[in-house]
């Protein structure tokens, strides 16, 4: 992989008033940056370099020596997602239809998948992750996964199809210690949810990860 961040996708004030110019420039430039430093560091000499980004995460994590590879690499993949599952002007009822019906399907409605995901934020002890993911073997199926720390839904096999950051330093400056109010505007103002539903119809369109990993090393 190339050690260099994707650009974000928009300016660093482009989601307020709720996230601040401050927040998404700390949040950029020191820890996201930081994280992409430390695993180039870690990966100097080291043949894992060649490889990209999700098989550095996969490789990693089943390996205790390389801890501290995996927790850079993952939070790296992690924020190139986060970044790009906002959207100045987002949030609100998807209206995609295909992830909509995904939606109802999994929760009953747009509603309850908005408290459940709220929720999931607010109990998450600790640092981590609230995800939406998509099951590649059930096309269409979705489900929301909350994870400490660095760990990303693609270790347990499933696509990530959103990602919200729920350690403190993604909401602090701004919301203080109001991680469900940060959750709420993440649902209701900042998803891009024209992401999730590009993401879900290729999936279900698309051979399955397995498969197409499977496609690969024959
Ligand atoms: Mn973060």
């Amino acid at each position: 992989m190339r050690f260099q961040l994707k650009p974000l996708p928009y300016g660093f004030g482009a989601l307020e008033p709720h996230l601040s110019s401050a927040t998404l420039e700390t949040h950029y430039t020191k820890h996201h940056a930081g994280y992409m430093e430390k695993l180039a560091k870690a990966l100097e000499s080291s043949p894992m370099a060649a490889l990209d980004l999700e098989e550095i995460v996969m490789r990693s994590s089943k390996d205790a020596a390389q801890v501290t590879v995996f927790h850079n690499a993952a939070q790296v993949l992690n924020h190139d997602l986060y970044w790009a599952s906002m959207t100045p002007g987002g949030g609100g009822v998807p209206s995609d239809a295909g992830l909509r019906a995904a939606l109802d399907a999994a929760f009953g409605s747009f509603a309850e998948f908005r408290e459940q995901f709220v929720k999931t934020a607010e109990d998450l002890f600790g640092s981590g992750w609230v995800w939406l993911v998509a099951h590649p073997e059930k096309p269409g199926t979705v489900a929301i996964e909350g994870m400490k720390d660095a760990d990303n839904p693609i270790l347990s096999g499933s696509r990530p199809l959103l990602a919200c950051d729920v350690w403190e330093h993604a909401y602090y400056l701004d919301h203080r210690n109001e991680r469900k109010k940060y959750a709420e505007l993440f649902v209701d103002r900042l998803v891009d949810w024209k992401l999730a539903a590009r993401q879900l119809a290729a999936l279900a369109s698309a051979p399955s990860h397995a498969e197409a990993r499977m496609a690969k090393s024959a």
